[in-house]
């Protein structure tokens, strides 16, 4: 059964009503925030645990869990801060530019109980620099919430100080990653860093920080009001709560929708999107969780959940729910070969695999494309993935490096194929004369 409206928590994620704080409130936001804070840190962290809630930006960690890391006090009396991961730059994914664009609310009331939770005293939205117009109205409905006394001194009259700052990113998707970003909040390069020690121990200006993602915290004021219960009650154990889907590429009708977690993906296509582009035995392979996620093929499209647990299980991950469908007509082998050439553009360079890595596998997909190749280089590419894979600082290599996975496992005989249709036509330019 489909989400229904009444539990939905972005009720304004396509823009029908106003961003600005008066419409927000008419719609829930900024409901008795004053009392729920008052129940206290350890209760909201309880509640956030209680109703499962896993991260939105990809890795899907356990966001109360996350929380209860934090200090609860700092005994040199310096800060502690919360970063909102704003930077959304995964190939397939544009939720987190709804909500700032249509819902800031959610956002910003969600981050005064985070900075509650982990005992903050400010807080900074890191947005991505693209977002531009999405900044000017997340700092437009800041300045709003200012005004009306729900951020500053003694927010929404809870009795908490929290300061709430928007801070626009330059445009790299390696910022996306929590130790570059924090570094780049900083004002240097935004270059990964190895952890540990992780940010909640040293993070932005070496104070206890935590990165979370402006889905995972926008969902926060609703599961409070609600009740943990009420959110875990969506999908399966361990991957509860409501998600927002980007569905796109050949459907019908592509858009963002909310929907429960589990949705199976055929689904969720067929619900919202209208369906594949020539009906669903027209389907490929769907990417199914923003660019870095490895493909799966038609017959595991079939009937694969979309959550957590169940895309792992076929070697893909949720990642940020970017739903890439592709249908027969795609050079798939070019798709894949375009997005390594995304992630070896986006490497910040530090750790040789992925500066040369990435680099290489850019070059050999180059080559697979046309299917200048020899067969047991597909071999030799699969086995440099690996030795990629794991090695470097970040996630950022291993992200580029699975696509290619993904297409090795399961399209093969296509790589081959095209191998051996280009030797044919080498072939028969050659020696036209043995072609005939
Ligand atoms: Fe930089 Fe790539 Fe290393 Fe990440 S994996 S730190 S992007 S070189």
């Amino acid at each position: 059964m489909a989400l229904q409206d009444k539990d939905r928590i972005f009720t304004n994620l396509y823009g029908t009503q106003h961003w600005g704080l008066e419409a927000a409130r008419k719609r829930g936001n900024w409901d008795r925030t004053a009392e729920l804070i008052a129940k206290g840190r350890d209760w909201i962290i309880e509640e956030v645990k209680q109703s499962g809630l896993r991260g939105r930006g990809g890795a899907g960690f356990p966001t109360g869990l996350k929380w209860s890391f934090m200090p609860k006090a700092n005994a040199d009396g310096l800060p502690s801060y919360l970063v909102v991961n704003c930077d959304e730059s995964e190939p397939g994914t544009c939720k987190d530019r709804d909500i700032i664009r249509h819902d800031p609310s959610t956002l910003i009331e969600g981050c005064l109980y985070a900075a509650v939770a982990m005992n903050a005293s400010a807080g900074y939205i890191y947005c991505r620099g693209e977002y531009f117009n999405e900044q000017n109205i997340l700092q437009a409905a800041i300045d709003e919430c200012y005004a009306a006394g729900l951020l500053g001194k003694n927010a929404a009259g809870s009795g908490y100080d929290f300061d709430l700052y928007v801070h626009r990113g330059a445009g790299a998707y390696i910022c996306g990653e929590e130790t570059a970003l924090i570094e780049s909040l900083e004002g240097k390069k935004g270059m990964p860093r190895l952890k540990p020690p992780f940010p909640a121990a040293v993070g932005l200006y070496g104070r206890p920080t935590t990165v979370n993602n402006v889905e995972t915290i926008a969902v926060v004021p609703e599961i409070l009001r609600r009740g943990a219960s009420w959110f875990a009650g969506f999908g399966r154990p361990k991957n509860s709560g409501t998600k927002i889907f980007c569905i796109q590429g050949h459907v019908n009708k592509p858009c963002n929708v909310e929907e429960e977690m589990s949705i199976p993906l055929r689904e969720l296509i067929e619900r919202h999107a209208g369906g594949v582009r020539g009906g669903w035995d027209n389907l490929l392979c769907v990417i199914p969780g923003g660019s870095s996620t490895p493909l799966l093929p038609k017959h595991i499209c079939d009937d694969v959940l979309m959550d957590f647990d169940a895309l792992r299980e076929h070697k893909s991950g949720l990642g940020t729910a970017g739903v890439i469908v592709m249908d027969k007509s795609t050079d798939l082998i070019r798709a894949i070969a375009r997005l390594s050439k995304f992630y070896k553009h986006e490497s910040c360079g530090q750790c040789t695999p992925c500066r040369e890595g990435m680099g290489w596998v850019s070059r050999m997909m180059d080559r697979m494309v046309e299917g200048r190749a020899e067969l047991d280089e597909i071999d030799v590419l699969e086995n440099v993935t690996r030795r990629i894979e794991g090695h470097t600082i970040c996630a950022l290599a291993d992200g580029g490096v699975w696509p290619v996975q993904g297409l090795i496992r399961h399209y093969r005989p296509m790589m081959e194929e095209r191998i051996a249709a280009y030797k044919r036509d080498h072939a028969a330019r050659v020696f036209p004369m043995a072609a005939e």
